[in-house]
């Protein structure tokens, strides 16, 4: 026998909340067992009868899961999805998780194909470009196979719900949603954790971070982007185990840091990275630079503004590119290595020299902040002359807007720029070195 849910599911705004006798005169543990369920040693989940309003869930995954089920598997939507619902907000993909091994899945949708080499999932395709992600139920290696606490290099078994539940690095990101019986199953206190708003690692946080430091920037983009709070431990174990993250693939930890300016909360997210001692590890640069943000035109205090003018972009339904958000988080140290220097592209190119490996900044966009930071003056005069040409014009642009607005300028002349731009031809020259 499950639990009962506890009393009280708190106000989720999009889902109603309903008690199961009402609907089908049964409690919700009776619901009767799929055939391949989870391992009868596990223990049940709590089930919260939870209606998610139909227009927010794509109609091609309900399609997918009604197959899955009526071929004998469990199928639940998992992961963000689930959260960003049961949070009033409009989920960015939908994630499914199953029992079915990946060539079963694959056998039952035409148009799919199997992906992956280390994870092997199943991508669903649809019109477009739609892709729906299936992925089988995966355990963490047990054990044997890993000393506690050491990353995790492997994660390729196969599992049931209990175990995949358990795999995943918060509480809130390890909720299944039965999108048939409109139910919740939840193993480890997630729901509860949605309507405290509350970021909580699932066992542990020292051993979950030491398993994969990646979830220690995971936290701070989920209490950042999604207005929570930091479980007391959570956060003091992001304070303690930072410097792993030196130890984190370069790869992961960049795009972690471009997910924390993409959020639509750069400016909260990259605040708490400072006040943790995160950003002390990941960009020492910054990080002094904020501990003398004192007074307005200081250089961490334009930082601040500049993080602002990302999160307005994205409120304005802007994506900016990866270069300008890179260019942005560092445009201050780079301004400043520029200063008496009269090769600005030089000077900059030298100053990312070390950041580049050190952050795995990507090529492009290391190229890009470097003509970016060159370009500056020259556009800020109102003379952009051949630059206006260039491929990273409109990127220039951007950097250019965010830059005078922190320094309490005004636009004018650039939103006239930007006017002319959208207005001329299309042809633009390839961006070089003069
Ligand atoms: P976002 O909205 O940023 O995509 P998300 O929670 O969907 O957030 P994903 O990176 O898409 O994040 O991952 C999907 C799910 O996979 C997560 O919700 C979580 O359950 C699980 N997951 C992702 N990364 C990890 C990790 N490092 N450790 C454990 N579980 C993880
Ligand atoms: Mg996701």
């Amino acid at each position: 026998m499950g639990r009962r849910p506890p009393s009280g599911t708190g106000d989720l705004p999009i889902a109603r909340r309903t008690r199961t006798r009402d609907r089908d005169e049964r409690p919700c543990d009776d619901v009767a067992p799929r055939p391949r369920a989870s391992s009868p040693s596990h223990p049940a989940p709590q089930r919260f009868e939870i209606v998610l309003e139909h227009r927010f869930v794509d109609p091609d995954v309900r399609k997918i899961v009604k197959r899955l089920v009526r071929y004998g598997h469990e199928a639940y939507l998992v992961g963000g999805c689930v959260r960003d619902l049961l949070l009033g907000r409009q989920p960015k993909d939908f994630d499914l998780a199953t029992s079915a091994e990946p060539e079963h899945v694959r056998s039952l949708f035409r148009n799919s194909r199997i992906i992956g080499r280390r994870f092997r999932l199943v991508h669903v395709l649809f019109h477009g470009k739609k892709q729906v992600e299936v992925a089988t139920f995966r355990r963490t290696p047990q054990t044997d196979d890993l000393e506690e606490g050491a990353p995790i290099r492997s994660d390729n078994e196969f599992g049931s719900a209990y175990q995949d539940a358990h795999r995943r690095d918060f509480t809130i990101n390890a909720l299944f949603y039965d999108i048939e019986a409109n139910q919740i199953l939840d193993w480890v206190g997630g729901m509860q954790d949605v309507q405290r708003r509350i970021v909580r690692t699932i066992d542990d946080p020292v051993v979950r971070f030491h398993e994969d430091p990646v979830r220690l920037l995971r936290a701070i983009k989920f209490a950042g982007r999604l207005d929570l709070g930091l479980d007391p431990d959570v956060y003091e174990a992001i304070v303690s185990c930072r410097e792993t993250l030196r130890q984190a693939a370069r790869p992961r930890v960049a795009e972690e840091i471009l997910r924390l300016m993409r959020g639509g909360q750069a400016r909260r997210s990259i605040y708490i990275a400072w006040e943790t001692g995160v950003l002390d590890v990941l960009l020492p640069e910054l990080s002094g630079l904020l501990y003398e943000a004192d007074h307005d035109g200081s250089p961490g205090a334009r930082l601040w503004r500049q993080l602002d003018y990302i999160d307005r972009r994205h409120q304005d339904g802007d994506q900016l590119d990866d270069t300008v958000l890179w260019t942005l988080l560092l445009l201050e140290t780079m301004k400043e290595a520029c200063e008496g220097q009269r090769d600005r592209a030089s000077a900059v190119g030298e100053f990312l020299e070390g950041l580049v490996d050190r952050l795995a900044i990507t090529r492009r966009s290391a190229d890009g902040m470097r003509r970016i930071v060159a370009g500056l003056p020259r556009l800020l005069s109102g003379r952009p002359g051949r630059l206006s040409r260039s491929e990273s014009y409109p990127m220039l642009l951007d950097v250019a807007e965010a830059d005078r607005i922190s320094e309490g300028r005004s636009i004018k002349v650039l939103e006239q720029l930007r006017r002319e731009y959208h207005a001329g031809p299309r042809d633009r020259e390839p961006d070089t070195d003069e």
